[in-house]
């Protein structure tokens, strides 16, 4: 029997009042700041400036960087609340604040040294974005298997090689990079480097010209002898694995949050549209058909967001979380494309043109089956933990 003193444990969707706040003012945000630009960022593919401007006014760039940096001081789950609520009205957005909170931000908060810290987490706090280059050409899945060397040479070392995919390329100055030191001590001497824009032999490549999520910039990275100090190395040399696995294994979550945020803003556009739309003289949502195709897919959201919740709420606890977050990441992101589907058929041929927010939602939902860990590695790791293999 438990001690009659213990307090009850909160419910897992129940927010303490500093999340509530945040969660409004994001919400807040991205109604009117966010929204206005949507379609006109995606047809473009290309994020506002003056946008990204505003998320760092609103102290959403630096979530978990403690306050002596210039960050909000908050906790992980706080910035999952953050990528859900950008992701309910672009996922472009929400991923771009992702990668910056929970890769990059996180990894130099768990990895840097002091140097690090005082000299970088100031800056992603209040102006510089940061990206995350681990994936190559022929390394996504088998991301260990990189290809990009760095050598040791004097004072430094020297980076050779191309990464495929990096979000956030871009807009970043900051860019967390991985290479092997040591090829023939294989995933051993994967090492993660932090380096500047600007460094000399380090240029940002072909941007990619995607199905969804076309606002949020994915682009190559060209390493040609680029030589950084030997201060860049985050962590240690030789343990870039480490970095990787660990952050990934957080970043998730974040995917599963932006999954999240994006099938609630399905669920939200076939609310209103229902409501207005009229056949056969009243309004669709009064069909019982409709109705139920509503319910199922808030239904959805709910088992999502517990999910999400759970995990990012064990991560922040400091209790294991790694098969929970492969479930919230799988799960939302079938969600996500799951109801942007049923948002479209809700909104019959209006949900097929461009003109009405649902298509984009449908081509946005399905890169969250493909990055930071395909659905089929999702279900390695659960499956792994079930046989305990
Ligand atoms: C828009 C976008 C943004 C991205 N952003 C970043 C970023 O910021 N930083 C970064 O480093 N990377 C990024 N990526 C890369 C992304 O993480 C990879 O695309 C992803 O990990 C999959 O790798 P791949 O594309 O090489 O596919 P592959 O690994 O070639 O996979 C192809 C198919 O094979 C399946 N498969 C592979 N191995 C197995 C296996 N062992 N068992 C069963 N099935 C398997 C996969 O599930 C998938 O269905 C991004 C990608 C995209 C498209």
């Amino acid at each position: 029997m438990p001690d009659v003193a213990d307090a009850p444990l909160p419910p897992l969707t129940q927010l303490s009042e500093d999340e509530q706040l945040l969660r409004q003012s994001v919400r807040d945000f991205a109604l009117a700041e966010v929204r206005p630009l949507v379609r006109e960022m995606d047809e473009h593919a290309k994020m506002s400036p003056a946008l990204i401007e505003k998320l760092f006014g609103l102290g959403i760039m630096g979530v978990e960087i403690p306050e002596k940096f210039g960050g909000g001081g908050g906790t992980f789950f706080h910035s999952v609340l953050v990528v859900e609520e950008l992701s309910r009205v672009d996922p472009s957005v929400g991923v771009l604040v992702d990668v910056q909170n929970t890769l990059v931000i996180n990894a130099i908060l768990r990895w840097g040294n002091e140097d690090h810290k005082s000299q970088l987490l100031p800056r992603l706090a209040a102006k510089s974005i940061g990206a995350y280059g681990l994936s190559e050409a022929g390394s996504g899945s088998d991301a260990f298997a990189l290809q990009t060397r760095a050598v040791e040479r004097d004072d430094e070392f020297v980076i050779n090689g191309r990464k495929l995919w990096i979000t956030n390329a871009n807009e970043a100055d900051i860019f967390l990079v991985f290479a092997n030191i040591n090829p023939d001590a294989g995933y051993r001497g994967i090492t993660a480097f932090v380096v500047e824009r600007g460094t000399p032999g380090f240029t940002i490549g072909k941007k990619e010209d995607k199905l969804g999520i076309r606002a949020s910039s994915t682009c190559e990275l060209i390493f040609e002898d680029c030589r950084v100090p030997k201060t860049a190395v985050l962590g240690a040399v030789g343990k870039g694995y480490k970095v990787a696995i660990e952050t990934l294994n957080e970043g998730r979550i974040g995917i599963g949050a932006q999954m999240l945020g994006l099938a609630q803003g399905a669920l939200d556009q076939a609310i209103s549209y229902t409501k207005e739309r009229k056949q056969f003289g009243k309004a669709i949502s009064e069909f019982q058909g409709v109705q139920f195709q509503l319910a199922r897919m808030a239904v959805d959201v709910e088992a999502s967001r517990l999910l999400v919740y759970n995990a990012a709420r064990l991560r922040d606890a400091g209790k294991p979380f790694l098969h929970e977050a492969a479930m919230c990441k799988i799960f939302a992101s079938e969600v996500a494309e799951r109801n942007a589907s049923q948002a479209i058929n809700l909104f019959g041929g209006n949900g097929f043109v461009k003109e009405y927010p649902v298509e984009k939602l449908y081509r946005d939902a399905k890169i969250g089956q493909i990055y930071e860990g395909t659905s089929n590695l999702q279900l390695q790791t659960i499956a792994k933990q079930l046989l305990g293999s």
